[in-house]
């Protein structure tokens, strides 16, 4: 039987994203389209890349792009350094602190969000705090996830933004709770367009996949918007395209999907059904499950993945009513075959369940207080030397509370190194949390892995 991902370096290789797609366990975190706080990204990402998701999707902004790639490399890092302390204490047949963990060079990819109109994932708010009358008691700095609103008064102002009143643009992700709470509407959404443009062809080497928001009616503005990622398609693993409930949906996705054929790379179908609510309650999983369940019946090429609304309730919620668990696509279309086809454009066609579920503000708020913990050691942890495993085995202390204190400077160094890069308390835990929330999903595959798909 497969291992829960992330896995041990002794199971079988976490699947790819191609291969989680295939059997029905693609995760994917959602950093959020205008959410542009590099270093909680880049946590977010390596926490979250570390417990197994098949993608990290950012804001279209290269400094983002660059802070989540860094993200992907801490984890990388972190993850080396845990197998090799794995494999030096297994040498030595000692006990190691550390929870298993392997995680494939190429894992997982990032992708970036675009819109071809208005759409309000792509908005911050804004307000002059002199506008604000003196007794109203800041319901929006209450209600705001990330802390994006502060007032100079404060005893907590953001470090970001120490001396100034109103909205810090970088912390916030255009959520609108604030908007809708300010009792004499003094907060405004301003909308912003990303641009493909901004894109050099060196930078589109660190995007992996694309997506595109969009909205039913909208064919112009989305084929505009195709048509100026020409330069970036040949870069492109994956191309998902991210849509809102309405009447018509089904003709418009098929109207987009003529508008971007032939295509050469997966493609997903991302049913946005209530943006950026996944935290605030276990309601807000049924509008995306609705909207999941419309999108298959259209029978649409491509695989159908949900997000808007998705929270810890969502993986549970698709189990009870049958719409998690590997397709059986792959089978059913070749009989004979007694694996995935490791041709993902074979399989990019119509599942009977969903592929995936993405997840944005409640995989975030899940983490967060925990990180924010963990922020003055993981720097120390992250800069941790490596270890030695080339030292003679007589030369090695493990672990620390055997040691003798009293050897000589080499066996010293020895132990220090290896308790720098032990798994602490607080990031156990953080891993945990997200390892709970990836695997809710990834568990219906684990039956189902790769090289063993079977038919419902
Ligand atoms: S409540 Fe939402 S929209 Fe308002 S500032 Fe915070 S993140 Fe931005
Ligand atoms: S709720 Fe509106 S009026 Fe009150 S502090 Fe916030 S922006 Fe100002």
């Amino acid at each position: 039987m497969a291992c829960s991902p992330p896995l041990s370096v002794a199971c079988d290789p976490q699947p790819t994203p191609y291969q989680s797609l295939q059997t029905g366990q693609w995760v994917k975190l959602i950093c959020g389209a205008s959410y542009q706080d590099m270093p909680t990204i880049r946590r977010l990402a390596m926490l979250y890349a570390l417990a197994g998701v098949d993608c990290v999707d950012v804001a279209a902004d290269m400094a983002v792009v660059a802070a989540a790639r860094q993200g992907l490399a801490d984890a990388q890092a972190l993850a080396q350094r845990w197998a090799r302390n794995e494999s030096l204490a297994l040498t030595h047949d000692l006990k190691t602190p550390a929870i298993q963990h392997y995680l494939s060079p190429d894992l997982p990819w990032l992708m970036v969000s675009l819109n071809d109109s208005e759409d309000p994932h792509f908005r911050k708010a804004h307000f002059d705090p002199s506008l604000c009358p003196p007794d109203c008691h800041r319901p929006c700095e209450i209600l705001c996830p990330t802390q994006a609103i502060q007032f100079a008064d404060a005893s907590t102002t953001h470090a970001a933004s120490p001396d100034s009143s109103g909205v810090i643009p970088n912390l916030c992700y255009g959520c609108g709770r604030c908007i809708a709470v300010c009792p004499v509407q003094n907060i405004v959404a301003q909308s912003h367009q990303a641009r493909p443009e901004d894109f050099s062809a060196a930078d589109l080497g660190l995007i992996d996949a694309v997506e595109i928001h969009t909205q039913a009616g909208r064919q112009r503005e989305f084929a505009a918007l195709w048509q100026r990622l020409a330069p970036w398609r040949q870069h492109l693993k994956l191309v998902s395209i991210s849509c809102p409930d309405d009447p018509h949906i089904a003709a418009y996705l098929q109207d987009l999907y003529a508008i971007m054929a032939p295509l050469e790379i997966p493609l997903i179908w991302q049913t946005d059904g209530r943006p950026m609510s996944g935290d605030l309650g276990k309601g807000t999983t049924h509008a995306t499950i609705r909207l999941a369940q419309k999108v298959l019946a259209a029978n649409l090429p491509g695989y159908v993945q949900l997000a808007g609304g998705t929270n810890g309730y969502t993986a549970a919620k698709l189990r009870e009513l049958g719409l998690v668990g590997a397709s059986s696509r792959a089978k059913v279309d070749n009989p004979d075959s007694s694996s995935i086809d490791s041709d993902p454009i074979k399989n990019n066609h119509p599942q009977w369940r969903i592929a995936g579920i993405a997840y944005g503000s409640y995989a975030r708020t899940l983490v967060m207080p925990i990180l924010e913990k963990l922020e003055p050691i993981l720097p120390g942890l992250l800069e941790a030397k490596e270890v030695e495993i080339a030292l003679p085995a007589e030369k090695m202390r493990y672990p620390e509370d055997t040691l003798d204190t009293t050897d000589d400077l080499g066996r010293s160094q020895k132990t220090a190194s290896l308790s720098t890069i032990d798994l602490t308390d607080d990031l156990k835990v953080a891993i945990d949390q997200a390892r709970q929330l990836v695997g809710a999903l990834k568990a219906d595959g684990e039956a189902n892995a790769p090289g063993d798909v079977r038919t419902p």
